[in-house]
């Protein structure tokens, strides 16, 4: 994008916003009906380079996005994330984006099924990942706008999404009282729309977690239940004998979403013993001056499966890589250490992981 178009987008935002404000401020009776056509009028308003304006300084205060909403999501996915979200009573904007970062980081990710095509499960497409290949009536014909190809054009994916997600529980948030996810902050109503849209709590673990880093939050948040769950976790059992200290880590807010996630699933599958995740690890990748994703939270050693050590011949060891090489999707990690070559990306071994598995992901 060029930087007069930045410009141009960051007053679209300013403006959506602004009559975000207004909207809000004339509710309860503001005509949605309206809301299409004033928009349509402050994009074609802003559009015009000499009414761009200072959006970083209304964005936080209007829209309450924290700085690392305004960091990490691009400007016309925002202004889109904020005009869906509007059609809808109980639905944020942040929830909305929440989900698009957690399927395809905003449209960013180049796997399959994002651009063109479907995924590696054949079934979904585009930037919010709707489901093409199931129904007759799919997913997209029930909440998108009947072009099949607009499911790759997030100017009509994102404004599905949120019809799907009001329609799943969101429109009438008070009638959903049973509580799906009980260890996952948020509502019964969010959890239950979340997991319409993909049926995992630690979906509606990340989704909402990103949804309350994309708000400023002027008060420190109180302790997230899905960690003090996992650090609790009888089947996660850390240790110390290799010179980390496992243990607060796995409570900590800092630990990386997919790791929380992912530890979860596999705690449901086997017990393990966490060798390392951050606490007492070396800053550098062994022998390297690169910096380990244990550093950044985003990386965790197991040492044991099931209380057998791991090794080149064990079959615990081969089911739980196995296991790994077959995830797809938010929770597929890109760097998997062990020591039974599979002989593909993100598989590696060396002298170095004999005797645990390392797993790591990259920047979320
Ligand atoms: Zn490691």
């Amino acid at each position: 994008m060029t930087r007069s178009l930045k410009v141009r987008f960051t007053g679209v935002i300013a403006g959506l916003l602004v009559l975000a404000l207004l909207t809000d401020r004339a509710s309860p009776g503001f005509p949605l009906a309206k809301v299409g056509s004033a928009v349509g009028r402050v994009i074609h308003q802003t559009l015009r380079p000499e009414r761009s304006r200072p959006a970083r300084l209304v964005v936080p205060v209007v829209a309450r996005a924290s700085v690392f909403a305004l960091a990490d999501i691009p400007s016309e996915y925002l202004a889109l994330y904020l005009q869906a979200a509007h059609t809808c009573p109980a639905l944020s904007w942040q929830l909305l984006a929440g989900i698009g970062k957690v399927e395809t980081n905003h449209g960013r990710t180049t796997a399959p099924g994002v651009h063109s095509g479907v995924n590696t499960f054949g079934c979904c497409a585009g930037p919010m990942q709707f489901n093409i290949r199931n129904g007759p009536p799919t997913t997209w014909d029930t909440y998108g706008d009947g072009t099949p190809t607009h499911v790759y054009q997030p100017q009509y994916a994102i404004p599905a999404a949120a019809h799907k997600l009001c329609t799943d529980g969101l429109a009438n948030p008070t009638q959903i009282t049973h509580d799906p996810c009980p260890t996952v902050t948020g509502t019964p109503a969010q959890h239950h729309a979340i997991l319409a849209y993909n049926h995992a709590c630690w979906y509606a673990h990340q989704v909402l977690t990103l949804a309350s880093r994309y708000t400023t939050t002027p008060t420190p948040p109180p302790p997230d239940p899905f960690t003090q769950a996992l650090a609790h976790n009888p089947n996660l059992q850390p240790t110390t004998t290799h010179g980390c200290n496992p243990q607060p880590d796995l409570a900590n807010p800092q630990l990386d979403l997919r790791i929380q996630s992912l530890l979860t699933v596999m705690a449901s599958h086997w017990t393990l013993r966490i060798s390392c995740v951050h606490s007492g690890h070396s800053r550098h990748v062994n022998g390297t001056t690169r910096i380990s994703n244990h550093t950044l939270w985003r990386a965790v050693d197991i040492d044991q499966i099931n209380h057998q050590p791991i090794s080149p011949t064990s079959p615990t060891t081969r089911a739980l890589i196995t296991w790994l090489d077959h995830l797809q999707g938010p929770l597929r990690p890109t760097e998997i250490g062990s020591p039974i070559p599979l002989g593909h990306r993100p598989y590696f071994t060396n002298q170095a992981h004999q005797h645990h598995i390392h797993i790591g992901y990259g920047p979320l």
